[in-house]
């Protein structure tokens, strides 16, 4: 059996102060029978680590350099988000893969880094509308798993999130069929490349406008192991609301 795993994503959002939610986090949920996971970002890493210090919370990053170190002005390598007390590193978001211009294989030689350094790689995949309209979702979604998840990874160090580029923040999410035809998708291609054991133990995450009004409907749908979440993931009460749904 899968564990669930509800995952917070704060962007670019998030100062010192917004860890008071990390605090009403733990508090509500302090033996929780899902995985949860806040990836903040990389200023509030270590200190949101003390701050869940005894908690079942865990603590990601949202990006890292595929070096380990050197000059990369600005860049935050995997051992830096370990050593700050990460476990997990998101990887391939579609905002980084936009505003960055990052491409599958920039994906995998960072999830490579990643895994060398002891994280747990969240890697997103998903389509745009466009390739939605034009029916292409699947083989966006194919061609983004076989470029950007790299061959070492185990049913642990992998985590898979499908996450439809227009329902990011947009308030719209796909219908429950078109989740399940998606996640049902992945896992078939996981088992394919893996084989059972990778492929099956292997969490995938729906993101993408997850809120406590919708998350119960997505978690039933088969194949999702629990959720990316955005915007909802700011607040504590939120965030708590879709990890009960789990
Ligand atoms: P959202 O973002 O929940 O705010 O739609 C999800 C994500 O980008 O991970």
């Amino acid at each position: 059996m899968r564990r669930k795993l509800a995952a917070g994503n704060w962007k670019m959002n998030g100062l010192k102060a917004d860890l008071a939610e990390v605090a009403a986090l733990t508090a509500a949920h302090p033996a929780p029978g899902t995985d949860i996971l806040l990836c903040p970002p990389a200023t509030l890493i270590a200190p949101m680590v003390a701050a869940a210090q005894g908690s079942a919370l865990a603590v990601g990053g949202q990006d890292c350099h595929a070096a380990a170190a050197g000059a990369h002005t600005g860049d935050v390598s995997a051992p830096m988000l370990a050593d700050a007390g990460a476990t997990h590193v998101i990887l391939g978001h579609s905002e980084r893969r936009q505003d960055h211009d990052e491409h599958n294989e920039h994906v995998r030689a960072k999830a490579n880094a990643a895994l060398a350094a002891g994280l747990v790689c969240v890697i997103c995949v998903g389509e745009s509308e466009a390739e939605r309209d034009a029916a292409n979702t699947l083989d966006i979604i194919g061609g983004q798993l076989s470029g950007s998840i790299p061959d070492g990874v185990t049913g642990h160090s992998l985590v898979v999130a499908y996450e439809p580029i227009w329902a990011i923040g947009t308030g719209r999410t796909p219908t429950l069929d078109q989740i399940g035809e998606v996640h049902d998708f992945i896992r078939m291609r996981l088992e394919r490349r893996f084989g059972p054991g990778i492929g099956r133990s292997t969490r995938l995450l729906y993101g993408g406008s997850v809120k406590p009004a919708n998350a119960a409907e997505i978690f039933a749908v088969s194949n999702v192991d629990g959720a990316l979440v955005g915007g909802a993931s700011l607040k504590a009460s939120d965030f708590s609301a879709i990890i009960t749904a789990l």
